[in-house]
């Protein structure tokens, strides 16, 4: 079949390439190139944020992971495992999404620093967007998948028998869903002084916190503006973050700032993973994936390509 799929961030791009491993001719249009989406600000640590429901979220977050985890083994994805530790400022109770994930521990007191009373360790995926956008491009193309900048008014002006949307935030308008909110979050990247631990903290009172080190530098975050949808990054803001971060992790203190960040996270009361049946032609939507995009980018696709025609069932 003719695909048209409707946008290039995370999800656009590895749908596209699973689609044309189906053998589907895919045509690809985008309001913006990758490198200016929502995914390639994203930190990218593989975990589940801000996304549900839980059921269907787990297991789009332990294919994904099975996924990402074979992508590691080649240099050129940007694709890393790290081991990292989540930290807690209260006991918990595992996270509900822990099925998701093989080595999931808790930690012992000697691995929890002053003011932390629990936490969990595992070895996460940690995704260089700088380099995995260009990478899933790069793959796109190569499975004959074409890519075109151009902003869609309507779903009637995509060319294709299906057509998948991937437009994220712009739903609000591409699909009329009025039940996006976006969550806006600004992130700094520091020169990487030799990290290889991700660190996360959601709990400070101050504002969450994690430092994700990548290739050559280390994404530290974070806030999230429930229902903010502009700006520009904050030097204040910034300031805070850096402050916490480097509270973490002193060996950041005096690495430099290489880049900053802004972006706005799709969340919605549900993942949409489903068929609309339009008068035309069948529409797949698969947008609203919150502060998990990348985290469950491949589950979603392989049932992108499973709601097409022959196998239409609604999932998430
Ligand atoms: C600060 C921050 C940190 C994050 N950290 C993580 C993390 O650690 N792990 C994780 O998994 N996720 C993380 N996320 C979330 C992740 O970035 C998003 O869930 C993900 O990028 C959503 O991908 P998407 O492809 O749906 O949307 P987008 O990346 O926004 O792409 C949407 C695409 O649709 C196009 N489009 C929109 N409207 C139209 C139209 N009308 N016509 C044509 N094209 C259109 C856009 O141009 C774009 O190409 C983070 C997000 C932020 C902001």
């Amino acid at each position: 079949m003719d695909v048209a799929v409707v946008g290039a961030g995370v999800l656009g791009l590895t749908c596209a390439v699973r689609l044309a491993e189906a053998g589907h001719r895919v045509k690809v249009t985008t309001a913006a190139a990758p490198a200016d989406t929502t995914s390639a600000v994203a930190a990218a640590l593989w975990y589940p944020y801000r996304a549900w429901p839980a059921e269907s979220v787990t297991r789009w977050a332990a294919r994904s992971r099975t996924v990402f985890a074979e992508l590691a083994a080649d240099c050129g994805t940007g694709v890393l495992l790290r081991a990292g530790r989540e930290l807690l400022r209260s006991p918990a109770p595992h996270p509900w999404w822990a099925a998701a994930v093989p080595d999931l521990r808790r930690l012992t007191p000697e691995e929890l620093p002053p003011g932390f009373v629990d936490g969990f360790g595992f070895t996460a995926p940690v995704i260089d967007m700088s380099r995995y956008l260009a990478w899933l491009l790069s793959r796109a193309g190569s499975l004959g998948v074409s890519i075109v900048v151009r902003r869609l008014s309507t779903v009637d002006d995509a060319e294709g028998d299906v057509v998948v949307n991937c437009t994220g935030l712009g739903s609000r308008e591409f699909a009329g869903d009025q039940s996006l909110v976006p969550v806006r979050g600004q992130v700094v990247r520091l020169a990487n002084p030799g990290l290889t631990e991700w660190l996360l903290d959601e709990d400070d009172p101050a504002g969450m916190t994690y430092v994700v080190p990548r290739h050559d530098d280390v994404v530290c975050g974070g806030t999230a503006d429930v229902g903010a949808d502009s700006g520009d990054p904050d030097r204040a803001v910034e300031a805070a973050i850096l402050s916490r971060a480097r509270a973490l992790v002193p060996a950041l203190v005096g690495a430099p700032v290489v880049s900053r960040g802004i972006g706005y996270r799709p969340t919605r009361p549900t993942v949409r993973v489903e068929v609309e049946d339009t008068a035309r032609r069948p529409l797949v939507h698969c947008y609203g994936h919150g502060g998990a995009g990348v985290t469950l980018s491949w589950g979603c696709a392989d049932d992108v390509v499973a709601l097409l025609p022959d196998d239409q069932r609604t999932i998430g």
